[in-house]
């Protein structure tokens, strides 16, 4: 089957073609970033502006590129949450119209699970999993037992770990989105600073990174007072060590109360490659279990993924109207049947 996929919950303006859930046909990405840079984040009024003016291009590249026509597609596939409310609106005007102008099913994706089956995209989901999903507003432990059923285990309390990434950039000049530089300073260095792991020795599998963020900000903003210099690869690398702990250890406690044949690690901060490195070397501990890392090109957002997901729901029967509206707080639970 052939799925048109639509993804604008955030700065990326994607529409994909995939074949069978797992083959890209086309991907294409209209990034915002340069827009968003100066104002420091991502300006919700902005990022609709931007979709609004990309999407109709997005389609006709995605189309072309696929070498397909409407005629040829099963259904379209869009995010409807969560995200920025404006942002996805675009999407899931653009998909629920062309659904009806050609008469094709219409599936509503959650983002997170779109992420989550960017590793489809590498290879077939085995079930039972356990997705690791680090982006820019999550950080969940997420177990599938079955295709199509999503358990969140353990989540971030307060901050996800891009923002932190996001926030701590900040402090050293970097640009947003800050987590590609920070990564790469962060292999330059080393960890000096001993910044706290929060809730590391806790027996739960929830996360916290304010603590993180706070620890870093101050070591920072006391140097600067005493005109002291820090060496922002040190700051960098100390930083990275703490969050790639966290996530490793909480990760492996998972694995060893729910079993699972692979482990997906997915979403933005997917890519740092600390934390590849690290799982990497964890996992050869569970011989079981099988590690999936989301390609780098498809750790950020993109269409491509919400496809695969999309044709997961197509298959089980998920289907949305023309009532179909964006949901900005999404939860997995409204997808578990
Ligand atoms: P969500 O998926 O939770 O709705 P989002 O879609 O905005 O949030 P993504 O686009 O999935 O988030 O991920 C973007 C985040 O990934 C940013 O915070 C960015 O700094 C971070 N990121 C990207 N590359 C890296 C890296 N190499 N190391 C750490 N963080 C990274
Ligand atoms: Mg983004
Ligand atoms: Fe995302």
């Amino acid at each position: 089957n052939l799925i048109l996929s639509f993804e604008t919950s955030c700065d990326e303006t994607s529409v994909a073609v995939i074949k069978n859930g797992s083959e890209i046909l086309s991907n294409i990405v209209a990034t915002q970033i340069k827009s968003h840079q100066r104002f420091g984040g991502v300006v919700p009024e902005v990022a609709s502006r931007h979709h609004i003016e990309q999407i109709t291009g997005c389609v006709e590249d995605a189309l072309a590129r696929a070498s397909v026509t409407y005629d040829d597609l099963d259904a379209v596939a869009v995010t409807y949450g969560p995200g920025l409310v404006g942002a996805l609106l675009i999407g899931v005007t653009a998909a629920k119209t062309i659904a009806w102008a050609h008469g094709l099913p219409l599936v509503p994706v959650n983002h997170i699970a779109g992420h989550i089956y960017g590793a489809r995209l590498v290879k077939p989901i085995e079930f039972p999993a356990m997705a690791l999903v680090v982006s820019g507003g999550h950080t969940e432990l997420v177990y599938m037992p079955e295709e199509g059923k999503f358990e969140i285990i353990g989540e971030t309390r307060d901050d996800a770990a891009g923002e932190a990434y996001d926030k701590i950039g900040r402090v050293l000049s970097i640009n947003y989105p800050a987590g590609k530089e920070v990564d790469e300073l962060a292999h330059q260095g080393k960890d000096t600073f001993n910044f706290p792991r929060a809730m590391d020795d806790d027996s739960n599998f929830d996360f916290s990174f304010s603590g993180l963020k706070s620890a870093f900000i101050n070591t920072v903003h006391h140097a600067d007072q005493i005109h002291e210099s820090l060496s922002r690869e040190d700051l960098a690398a100390s930083f990275q060590q703490a969050v790639v702990d966290v996530l490793a250890d909480k990760t492996k406690r998972a694995l060893r109360e729910f079993p699972v044949n692979q482990l997906i690690l997915a979403g933005g901060v997917a890519a740092n490659r600390g934390l590849r490195e690290r799982l990497t070397d964890e996992l050869t501990a569970f011989k079981d279990t099988e590690l999936v890392l989301v390609p780098l090109s498809l750790c950020g957002d993109n269409a491509a993924m919400i496809g695969s997901a999309g044709e997961m729901l197509y298959r089980q029967g998920v289907r949305a109207d023309a009532t179909l509206n964006a949901d900005p707080s999404l939860e997995f639970d409204l997808m578990n049947k």
